[in-house]
């Protein structure tokens, strides 16, 4: 797995690789985590070039958080999934805004382990990391927040916690 660290939107083309140390990024930089972005980014690592995704919210999908409670696409959701991945079994026809924000965050989950994360935050003093699964294929496989992933974190010591103790 490789981690590209990033400063949210600050220093577009500058890479932070390691604690210290800085890389001109040789590739494209796609701003803006959205519909349009992920699908950018998907096609240009798809055609193999490096991409980095630079969101400058905190979450994903952050304009589908702030819309109506009641909002459902008006467009059917076999058009409106994003590449390579459909809306679950059971999903609305017009899907709730809801289900569009899940469906942009499982197109980026982080397969990484929460502790690992943690620690690569930490040794690049970096806001937000876009990950890629190797530099062959250089999938995106996820954004992660320092936020989040200190949520999964807590949330996989609360699992651990409740094995050991036999709740689970
Ligand atoms: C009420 C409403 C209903 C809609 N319903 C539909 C529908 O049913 N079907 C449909 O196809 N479309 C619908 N749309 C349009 C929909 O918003 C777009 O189709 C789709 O979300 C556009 O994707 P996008 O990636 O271009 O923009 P967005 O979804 O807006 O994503 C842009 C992303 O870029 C980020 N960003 C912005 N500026 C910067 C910056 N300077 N640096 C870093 N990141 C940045 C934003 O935070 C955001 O995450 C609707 C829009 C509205 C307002």
């Amino acid at each position: 797995m490789v981690m590209i660290a990033t400063h949210r939107g600050m220093d577009a083309g500058i890479l932070h690789a390691e604690a210290g140390q800085q890389a001109i990024f040789d590739g494209v930089i796609v701003i803006g985590a959205g519909g349009a972005g992920l699908t950018a980014a998907h096609a240009l690592l798809k055609a193999g070039v490096p991409v980095m995704v630079l969101e400058k919210e905190a979450r994903l999908a952050e304009p589908w958080h702030r819309r109506h409670a009641q909002l459902h696409l008006n467009t059917h959701r076999d058009l409106s999934a994003l590449p390579g991945v459909s809306f679950p079994a059971g999903t609305l026809a017009f899907p709730h805004r809801s289900a569009v924000i899940r469906h942009l965050n499982e197109f980026l989950q982080p397969q990484m382990n929460a502790k690992q994360a943690a620690a690569m935050f930490d040794q690049t003093k970096s806001e937000a990391l876009v990950v890629i699964n190797d530099l062959i294929e250089r999938k995106v496989v996820g954004l992660l927040t320092e936020s989040y992933t200190l949520r999964r974190y807590s949330e996989e010591l609360d699992r651990r916690r409740r094995e050991v103790s036999g709740e689970l």
